[in-house]
């Protein structure tokens, strides 16, 4: 049983708390599956004001984060697991977008994964040279902090993990676990409000409804996610299903 192991590096681990310590991710380090463990950086410092920032040189608006008590933070955290392999990951918007790919990637990942998380407006860049072995962005706008992102990082890669969920193959046939969008869904009452079912889900015949989820999927991300379909994996009745999706749409 492997367990994927988080060293998350923060100025806010209260920021973490809440999230870690509910539902799934609950579950995950409660079975040993997952572990994830909050290094307070201001615990690094060595001046009496436990000072984690400073003005940038040259002159700007904004703090930037020292590097001393960051690089200390790192060595304790090496220090409390000799032994094992360490995997560097700064929270960034400049760094390489997060996606379902480099979250499959993470939780098969054996080594400890540090997540570093910065706040205000910048780290000193000697943290990036020295530290960091990948930069990773949840998207292309500007959080306050990378704490958020580390707890997106941590949720994707952690439901990855087998066993994690209670469904193991229930992550795969999510969106994106075979590049394509995921289906439509419901539950009971068949009829709500005037709105119905669709008949073949309460047929009970298996192969049309395995036929009928593949085609929503199709038209999920046809319409929705139209990029997806240029890397997904096709069968030729996919494509024959997409030629058909596409006249009802007329697009
Ligand atoms: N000045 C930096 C820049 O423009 O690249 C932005 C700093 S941001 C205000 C503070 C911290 O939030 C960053 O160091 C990073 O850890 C985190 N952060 C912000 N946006 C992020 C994103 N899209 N993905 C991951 N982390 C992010």
């Amino acid at each position: 049983m492997g367990t994927l192991n988080f060293e998350v590096l923060t100025l806010f681990p209260g920021i973490l708390a809440g999230p870690l310590n509910e539902s799934i991710l609950k579950r995950g380090r409660e079975k040993g599956l997952l572990f994830v463990r909050t290094w307070d950086i201001r615990d690094y410092t060595e001046d009496k004001h436990r000072k984690t920032d400073d003005s940038p040189y040259g002159g700007e608006a904004g703090m930037v984060l020292k590097p001393e008590p960051i690089f200390r933070a790192v060595d304790a955290v090496k220090a409390a697991s000799p032994g094992d392999g360490f995997f560097t990951v700064l929270l960034s918007p400049q760094g390489t977008l997060f996606d379902q790919r480099y979250a499959e990637r993470l939780s098969r990942e054996r080594r400890r994964v540090i997540l570093l998380c910065g706040h205000y407006e910048a780290i000193d860049e000697r943290v990036k040279d020295a530290l960091v072995d990948e930069e990773v962005s949840i998207g292309d706008y500007v959080l306050t902090g990378g704490e958020l992102a580390a707890l997106v990082v941590i949720d994707a890669a952690a439901r990855l993990v087998p066993g994690v969920l209670g469904d193991e193959e229930s992550a795969y046939r999510d969106s994106f676990g075979d590049g394509l969008l995921d289906h439509p869904h419901y539950t009971r009452p068949a009829a709500f409000q005037g709105m119905q079912v669709p008949e073949v889900l309460l047929s009970g015949n298996h192969d049309a409804i395995m036929k009928w989820r593949r085609r929503e999927s199709l038209r999920a991300t046809l319409l929705k996610r139209p990029d997806l379909l240029e890397t997904a994996d096709l069968s030729d009745e996919d494509r024959k299903v997409l030629q058909e999706l596409k006249q009802d749409v007329k697009l």
